[in-house]
């Protein structure tokens, strides 16, 4: 038997059952989450004029509404705006993995895992930012708190 959907957003990936039709719980679920991270995408990625807070690069099928805090880390702060910022994949990857991380002025920092490697990339993705101020948000500025949190629990202070 074939199910009927409704399209409930632009995203095609985002569908929902006819309201007559038994609905599975993870479905549910699912759809919600992504309902969730498509408007926190939208509201971080606004927030920077849709270019990467530390590079600028600003196609958007490039860039992540990175969560500061792990989204599987907290669920309180999964949906904060003041928990995102956009970044490009390449700087949304090393934050994620702790390679580089903001102070308390919203400058970056770069772990030694990056600054012990001598390469040509490396410099222009990386070393080229080091110390300056990300590109300055439109409403939200990251929580101070959940950058604590980031260079405490996440940043590879050692090499
Ligand atoms: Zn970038």
């Amino acid at each position: 038997m074939s199910r009927n959907w409704t399209k409930i957003d632009k995203s095609p990936e985002i569908y929902l059952y006819e309201p007559n039709q038994k609905i599975g719980e993870e479905i549910i679920t699912k759809t919600k989450r992504r309902i969730n991270q498509n408007f926190f995408r939208k509201i971080v990625l606004s927030n920077y004029n849709e270019n990467c807070a530390i590079c600028s690069l600003n196609h958007v099928s490039l860039l992540v509404a990175s969560h500061i805090i792990p989204w599987s880390k907290n669920k309180e702060t999964r949906l904060n705006p003041h928990n995102g910022i956009c970044l490009c994949s390449i700087h949304d990857k090393a934050f994620d993995q702790g390679l580089i991380s903001f102070d308390e002025e919203f400058k970056v920092i770069i772990s030694p895992q990056i600054h012990k490697i001598k390469n040509n990339a490396i410099n222009n993705y990386f070393i080229n930012f080091n110390h300056r101020e990300i590109n300055c948000p439109r409403k939200f500025y990251p929580s101070s708190d959940f950058l604590s949190y980031h260079r405490n629990r996440i940043f590879l202070k050692s090499s």
